[in-house]
């Protein structure tokens, strides 16, 4: 018996799970994916928004400004790269100049500091490459930049670090609720808590549904991105939004933390919320949109193109509290479409510390703060290099060419808190496998140092957990490789 059950693993539930291990418990996070951050929280912008867009007196603003303001520290003790290059909303039309106005005012109801209208000849000294039909913009000095799945990852090692387990490869099936508990049925058997907590993405509303008596619907809204290589000199500082449309914050330009131009994404309504596939017309519209901001935007330069699906509630706010008409017991966070990422931190706060209220939990007395990752060998200067290989000598050895990826970082992802058990685990907690060649030079050795940490046979490696084995057989021993 947990005290509290989480359902899904993306940055919401592990926020929430980090702040509750704060707490004296049994807790748990569950997740039907083999990994944490396998949602949206792999596959977004990275963002941390302003707040400036929000419509002002709902929980998505309240909760966007708050999250934007806790993101610094946050990623300091969790030792996870954040950047704060401020942002532009660029117009291009006369017809802009209104919207760039609201969006104005907006930021100031909102309490976003530093906003300012800007015409053309500061926008093209700030962003000399935007395109010079530009007419106005608004900056917006607070925007930020962060690793989504690093954020995620860290905290879940945070949690796990202080006794919260993570059931991953298992899915929640049915809620059902008893006299002083719930049981959940998973895919594996049965699992029983005091509280759930619903934070299952795209597929939340399907459980939120079964125990609420106000129904919601979840939209599975698609987004589409190229991804450019990094051995490019970036072109541009900020991140380069167009006027939002109603579907959105619209397509942007935006550096990554990594040093990538990440272009993206589309809004498309889909029906399947794992569909997460890139489409030839999906990819065509990212590249006409993109062109109006970025007009010489070169192809060659894109080394992967990837698709995350939004969890948009009709009603376009986020849903966050006790399940409404549920039996005591039920909480939820659902509806966590854009800017949920920027929001986590104040999510899992609030919602952590609601949730152990209802449960009277005290504190945990031998909570142990997050800590950061050491610096990726990537980052260093030589005699930090020297330094660390001198203590490991794994930091001799460059596993990932294209990223600088030593096979000391690989070893250690795999033996971290809620460590990589596939490759693409290894990708995102290490970066190999994310440069230019994407994996084609590192993945055989990355899956032997797996086999050999994991105590598995080679083939039995995958590119993400369940059946997505790499190799079919071994042509020593006759098989079919
Ligand atoms: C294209 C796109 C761009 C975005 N850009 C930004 C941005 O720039 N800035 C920003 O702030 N936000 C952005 N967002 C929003 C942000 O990514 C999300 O708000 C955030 O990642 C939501 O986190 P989550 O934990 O709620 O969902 P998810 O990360 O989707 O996690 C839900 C988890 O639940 C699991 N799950 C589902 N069903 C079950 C089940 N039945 N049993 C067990 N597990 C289950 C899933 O496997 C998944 O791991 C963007 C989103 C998208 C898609």
């Amino acid at each position: 018996m947990y005290d509290i059950l989480i359902i899904g693993a993306g940055v919401i539930g592990c926020a929430v799970a980090q702040r509750l291990s704060r707490y004296a418990g049994r807790f748990a996070v569950l997740d039907r994916a083999h990994d944490v951050s396998e949602g949206a929280s792999k596959a977004n912008s990275g963002i941390v928004h302003a707040g400036y867009d929000a419509k002002a007196g709902t929980e998505k603003a309240r909760l966007n400004v708050k999250g934007a303001r806790m993101m610094r520290r946050y990623c300091q003790e969790l030792g996870v790269p954040y950047g704060q290059p401020g942002a532009l909303v660029l117009g291009f039309q006369e017809g802009d100049q209104k919207t760039l106005q609201g969006l104005y005012d907006n930021a100031l109801v909102n309490g976003v500091e530093g906003c300012r209208l800007i015409e053309r000849e500061e926008i093209l000294a700030l962003e000399p490459h935007v395109n010079p039909q530009v007419l106005l913009a608004l900056l917006v000095p607070e925007s930020g930049l962060v690793s989504p799945y690093e954020l995620t990852h860290a905290l879940a090692d945070a949690a796990k670090e202080n006794g919260v387990d993570f059931l991953l490869g298992e899915a929640a099936l049915a809620l059902q609720h008893h006299e002083d508990h719930w049981e959940v049925t998973t895919s594996q058997g049965k699992r029983r808590a005091r509280a759930i907590i619903n934070c299952a993405g795209a597929q939340a509303g399907e459980l939120h549904n079964q125990i609420s008596t106000r129904k919601v619907r979840i939209v599975h809204r698609r987004g589409q991105y190229y991804l450019l290589d990094r051995s490019q000199p970036l072109l541009f500082n900020r991140t380069l939004f167009q006027v939002p449309t109603h579907m959105g914050k619209g397509v942007l330009v935006t550096p990554t933390t990594h040093g990538n131009l990440l272009l993206g994404p589309t809004a498309e309504d889909i029906d399947d919320g794992l569909d997460t596939a890139t489409t030839r017309d999906g990819l065509k519209d990212v590249l006409d949109k993109v062109k109006l901001t970025y007009p010489d935007v070169n192809l060659r330069q894109v080394i992967t193109t990837f698709s995350g699906i939004r969890a948009h509630e009709v009603g376009g706010d986020f849903i966050i509290g006790e399940v409404e008409g549920a039996p005591a017991g039920a909480y939820e966070a659902i509806g966590i479409e854009s800017p949920g990422l920027t929001a986590a931190p104040a999510i899992g706060e609030e919602l952590g510390d609601w949730v152990a209220y209802y449960l009277k939990l005290g504190k945990n007395l031998r909570f142990i703060p997050p800590t950061p990752l050491p610096k990726a060998f990537n980052a260093m200067n030589a005699s930090e290099r020297r330094a660390a290989y001198r203590d490991d000598p794994d930091y001799g050895r460059i596993v990932c060419r294209c990223e600088q990826v030593t096979e000391a970082e690989v070893r250690r992802a795999i033996r971290r808190g809620v460590g990589a058990t596939s490759l693409d685990g290894v990708k995102r907690r290490t970066r190999a496998g994310m440069g230019r060649c994407q994996g084609g030079f590192c993945s055989t050795r990355v899956m032997e140092i797996l086999a050999e940490e994991l105590g598995q046979d080679l083939q039995d490696m995958t590119k993400l957990g369940g059946h997505s084995q790499v190799l079919t057989g071994s042509i020593e021993r006759g098989g079919t490789a």
